[in-house]
């Protein structure tokens, strides 16, 4: 049985006006030749700093952006000659932070949840959406005829996820969808995802900006930079030992991390650089204390660790033919 989602090189950039009176065409690559693959069943994290391209592969996804290039194969149906947008938005939906934001106010709690049953045809979306309400913790009777600014956000968050199941999709991707919520509300969330997920036979894409909350919810980790996949694992792998210098510098700056360990990597200092000029070769070397001649010329290929074939990442360190001085060392600790 083949993986559920095939992303192969996907690449957007965005066209931006710079320079005296705006005249300059330049672009931000936010994505840029992004290939990865997902389990049907599985919940694949996207991790990486604000900007790295994590909502803008989301979004492609689904086709609310469009993307300049590469292949989105669903369920081994191509987007574009084999499956239409209408057809996959059938089959992936999406979940945002912003719970508020995202509900039309004045919609009832149950309109608000059949909405998008009923765009598609679904038969009998009232009580698919009593249903769904049900199933995620919100009592028909008592929820059905409320408006969204009368609920809790974590109770507005439960209408989007309830929403978006009524239209039985396969995949969800879910961007910052617990973010916005109370440390307690949020596990909640989190532990029905996970309920959700099994009942239902989802697979989830996990965006966030929290590795904690990946790490309980996923069972692969992918790590993005300045539009580009950097490191991608199983969670027990990527948690046991990160393989690129960017993902160690990342971990190690989460607050609950033993001091211990967190004294040993230096922090990530200075801010990302500009996405309209990225750095040449690896677009980490102007951060990277790993950094050689080799990293400015050549970008690494995210290949399989030698010890973990599962465990992919792209830097020099860990290829034996790169050209780095410390190449097929791997990581020093
Ligand atoms: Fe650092 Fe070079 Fe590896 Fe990039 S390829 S992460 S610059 S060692
Ligand atoms: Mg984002």
């Amino acid at each position: 049985e083949g993986p559920l989602l095939v992303v192969q090189d996907l690449q957007k950039h965005f066209p931006v006006r710079g320079g005296l009176l705006g005249r300059t065409q330049a672009k931000v690559q936010a994505v840029d030749g992004v290939s990865f693959e997902v389990s049907k069943g599985e919940t694949l994290g996207i991790v990486g700093e604000s900007g790295c391209g994590k909502s803008t592969t989301a979004k492609l996804l689904i086709g609310l952006t469009e993307k300049d290039k590469g292949d989105i194969v669903f369920d081994g149906q191509s987007l574009g000659p084999d499956l239409s947008l209408k057809d996959l938005r059938k089959s992936v939906q999406m979940v945002f932070q912003d719970s508020y934001a995202t509900l039309n106010p004045r919609l009832t709690i149950l309109d608000s949840v059949a909405f998008g049953a009923k765009v598609l045809g679904l038969e009998d979306p009232a009580g698919l959406a009593s249903k769904m309400m049900d199933r995620v913790g919100l009592d028909p009777d008592r929820f059905a005829h409320r408006y969204p600014h009368e609920l809790s956000g974590g109770q507005r968050q439960r209408v989007n996820i309830a929403r978006a199941l009524a239209m039985s999709p396969r995949l969800v991707v879910l961007d910052e969808a617990v973010s916005a919520l109370d440390k307690s509300v949020e596990a909640q969330v989190l532990n029905l995802l996970n309920d959700l997920r099994a009942e239902f036979g989802l697979t989830y894409i996990f965006i966030s900006h929290d590795l904690n909350v990946v790490r309980y919810i996923s069972d692969r980790i992918l790590v993005m930079y300045l539009g580009e996949v950097v490191e991608v694992a199983p969670v027990d792998s990527i948690w046991a030992a990160q393989a690129h210098p960017y993902t160690r510098s990342l971990f190690s700056a989460m607050p609950s991390m033993d001091p211990d360990n967190r004294t040993k990597v230096p922090p990530l200092t200075g801010d990302p650089p500009n996405p309209i000029n990225p750095p040449s070769g690896c677009r980490f070397h102007t951060r990277c204390r790993f950094a050689s001649e080799v990293c400015k010329a050549r970008a690494p290929k995210l290949a399989g660790l030698s010890e973990n074939a599962a465990h992919l990442v792209a830097c020099h360190l860990h290829d034996p033919a790169s050209g780095h001085p410390d190449a097929g060392q791997g990581l020093p600790s």
